[in-house]
């Protein structure tokens, strides 16, 4: 039977040739289109091993690649959005939360949470885009406001992830409160000597820009994210000329000097605790 036994070791079949790998297994790269492991672009910190490019990815995510060992406390887990103006739009704005959270299984578009980075205690709010544009509600101004008051009454640096289309619409002036009661619970932190890093990823536009996210101690942002105020196309209808190339991504926005640098998500964890020892 000697056609039975294998003769060299191990499995010799050129990657190209393998077949019906399990749905979920792989992962398809956007930027450059090419495959790899699902668990091979998770231990990379979602970036993709060919081109560096960096998914989009959500609290949960960025927990995990924080915190030591995942551990972490998360606060105010179960607040959730009033409905002060009885808004509607194309759907009544309970409904749409209702159907937001049963899609997202989150409550809300901030996470709040505390738990060590490489031994040190850390405060942080990380926003997820996949609920209702990563809006800025009333409940992200209060989590986020929270968190902070955490921040300062255990004396812990706080750490801010950003990822959102700009204020929440829904809610219109309440919303827009919400860019004051950060700013100034950020003061108080400032005003108790604790350190303040502002991590602006893909993207990071309107009342979030102009409030928390761009008030840090150390304002970083990660390669390539999309980074502004108003979108390209309003700037262009205003001022009536074509923008410069690379307009609104954070290489560029680090040129002008909004931002202090820019971080792999590979290294963000050293780079992050090294900074807040440093400030501490
Ligand atoms: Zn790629």
């Amino acid at each position: 039977m000697s056609w039975f036994v294998r003769k060299d070791k191990g499995i010799q079949t050129p990657t190209e040739m393998k077949r019906e790998a399990p749905d979920g297994l792989w992962y398809l790269c956007p930027n450059c289109k090419k495959v790899m492991n699902t668990r091979e672009h998770k231990l990379n910190a979602y970036t993709c091993v060919h081109c560096n490019y960096h998914e989009k990815i959500g609290s949960d995510a960025y927990f995990s690649i924080l915190f030591d060992e995942n551990e972490f406390t998360e606060l105010d887990a179960n607040m959730q959005s009033a409905d002060p103006l009885k808004f509607v739009d194309t759907k009544a704005y309970p409904d749409r939360l209702k159907a937001t959270m049963a899609k997202t299984g989150l409550k809300d578009a901030v996470r709040t949470a505390y738990g060590p980075m490489n031994g040190l205690t850390v405060t942080m709010a990380v926003m997820d885009f996949n609920f209702i544009g990563g809006s800025m509600g009333s409940v992200v101004g209060e989590k986020i406001a929270r968190a902070i008051d955490h921040a300062i009454e255990h004396k812990t640096p706080f750490l801010m992830v950003s990822k959102s289309g700009g204020a929440r619409m829904m809610e219109a002036g309440f919303s827009l409160m919400q860019m004051a009661k950060t700013s100034a619970k950020l003061a108080l932190l400032e005003k108790a000597k604790l350190p303040y890093v502002s991590l602006l990823t893909d993207p990071t536009t309107g009342g979030v820009t102009a409030s928390y996210a761009m008030l840090g101690d150390f304002n970083i942002a990660e390669p390539e994210a999309l980074i502004g105020f108003a979108g390209p196309r309003v700037i262009r209808e205003t001022i009536g000329k074509d923008l410069p190339k690379g307009f609104q991504s954070a290489e560029f926005v680090l040129d002008h000097g909004f931002l202090d640098f820019i971080v792999d998500r590979k290294d963000l964890k050293d780079k992050l605790v090294s900074l807040f020892k440093m400030l501490l």
